[in-house]
C-alpha cells in the first residue's frame, strides 16, 4: 500500500521534465495517494529540501522547459552512507515510494535505493536519447526540434557566404541527436559515433561536390568525436573552401517541449505511478512502437549508450 510518493528531476535537465512531474502528481492525487517534490535531485534528497505538491502546484507548468523542482548532479550519491542519511529523511516523511526522472546516472542512483529497500520507478529523461528500456526519451524530440530550427538559420548565412558550416550538437556518446536533428535540418554529411567516418572522405566528397557546382553545405557533428574548429581549419585547408564551425552548447536543452514531450512525458508519469500503486517497481518505464513497457533497472543500465536508430538510409553522407 504506497500513501506517499517523492517525485525527482535529475541529472541534465530536459524539455518535458515538467510535464512528467505534473502527470506523476495528478495520477498520484486522483488514486489518493500523497505527493512530496524533492528539490534537486538526490542533492535535496539527502539535505532534505521535499515539499508538499498539490494538483495547483503544477498548474501551468506542462508549457515550461527545464524543471520546476531543480536538478543537481550530486556524486557523493554514490556512497551508500550519504544515501543512507537521505533515506532517513524519506522515512521522516514517510514518502513509501520514489518516481526519479532523468538518465542512466538517475538509474543508477534509483538502482543503489532499490537494493537498499526502497520502491522506486524510473523515467527516462534526457535530451541525448541515450537511456535504454525507451526508444525515445523525455525531451529528444524538443532538442531535434531546436538543432532543426538552429540549422535552418545556419542554412541562411552559410548559403550566402558560400560555405561549409559544421554544427556541433550534444549526445555524449550517442548519435541520436546528430542524425535526427542533421536529417531534420538537412545536412549534407553527418558525423555520428554509429556512422564511419574518414576525414579524407568528408574533404574528397566536399571538394568534388564543390567542383560540381555546390555553393554550400551543412556538417551535423555529433559532440566527443573531433574538436568542431580543428576540423573546420582542416576542412578549410586542405579544400580551399571556407568552413566554420557551431557549438549548439546548452541552446538546445532549452525551451518549451514539443507536443510529442508533452505527451510521452504525461503518458510516462501516469504509468509510473500505476505501476507502484500494482506493486511493480526497481524498473524505468519507456515506451517502445508506440507501447509502454517496463525494464529492469539493471538491464537499462546496462546496455551500451549507442544509438538505436537502425534506419541509416535516409542519412546523406553522399554530398551531390
Ligand atoms: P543525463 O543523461 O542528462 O546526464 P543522468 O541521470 O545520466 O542524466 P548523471 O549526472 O549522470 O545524469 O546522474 C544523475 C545523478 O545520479 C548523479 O548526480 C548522482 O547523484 C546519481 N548517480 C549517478 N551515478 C550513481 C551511482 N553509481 N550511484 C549512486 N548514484 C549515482
Amino acid at each position: 500500500m504506497i500513501n506517499r510518493i517523492g517525485v525527482l528531476t535529475s541529472g541534465g535537465d530536459a524539455p518535458g521534465m515538467n510535464a512528467a512531474v505534473r502527470s506523476v502528481v495528478r495520477a498520484a492525487i486522483n488514486e489518493g495517494i500523497s505527493v512530496s517534490g524533492i528539490r534537486d535531485g538526490f542533492l535535496g534528497m539527502h539535505q532534505d529540501r521535499i515539499v508538499d505538491l498539490d494538483r495547483a502546484d503544477v498548474n501551468d507548468i506542462i508549457t515550461r522547459g527545464g524543471t520546476f523542482l531543480g536538478t543537481a548532479r550530486f556524486t557523493a550519491f554514490k556512497e551508500e552512507s550519504v544515501r543512507r542519511e537521505a533515506i532517513e529523511n524519506l522515512n521522516k516523511r514517510n514518502i513509501d515510494a520514489l518516481v526519479l526522472i532523468g538518465g542512466d546516472g538517475t538509474y543508477t542512483g534509483a538502482l543503489r535505493l532499490h537494493e537498499m529497500g526502497i520502491r522506486c520507478i524510473g523515467v527516462p529523461a534526457t535530451i541525448d536519447n541515450d537511456v535504454h528500456g525507451t526508444e525515445f526519451s523525455i525531451g529528444f524530440d524538443t532538442a531535434v526540434n531546436n538543432i532543426m530550427q538552429n540549422m535552418d538559420r545556419l542554412r541562411d548565412t552559410s548559403s550566402s557566404h558560400h560555405r561549409v558550416t559544421i554544427v556541433e550538437v550534444m549526445g555524449r556518446h550517442c548519435g541520436d541527436l546528430a542524425m535526427v536533428g542533421g536529417i531534420a535540418g538537412g545536412a549534407d554529411y553527418i558525423i555520428a559515433p554509429e556512422l564511419e567516418f574518414k576525414k579524407e572522405d568528408l574533404f574528397t566528397k566536399i571538394s568534388q561536390a564543390f567542383a560540381a557546382g555546390k555553393r554550400h553545405a551543412l556538417i551535423c557533428l555529433c559532440e566527443n568525436m573531433v574538436n568542431a574548429d580543428t576540423l573546420a581549419s582542416e576542412l578549410e585547408a586542405t579544400t580551399g573552401i571556407e568552413c566554420r564551425a557551431t557549438v549548439l552548447g546548452h541552446i538546445q536543452r532549452g525551451g518549451s517541449p514539443t507536443a510529442y514531450d508533452r505527451v510521452l512525458a504525461s503518458r510516462l508519469g501516469d504509468y509510473a505511478v500505476r505501476l507502484l500503486i500494482d506493486g511493480v517497481y526497481g524498473k524505468c518505464v519507456g515506451v517502445e512502437g508506440g507501447i509502454l513497457i517496463a525494464t529492469d533497472f539493471a538491464s537499462a543500465i546496462e546496455t551500451p549508450k549507442l544509438s538505436r536508430i537502425r534506419e541509416y538510409n535516409c542519412l546523406s553522407n553522399k554530398i551531390s
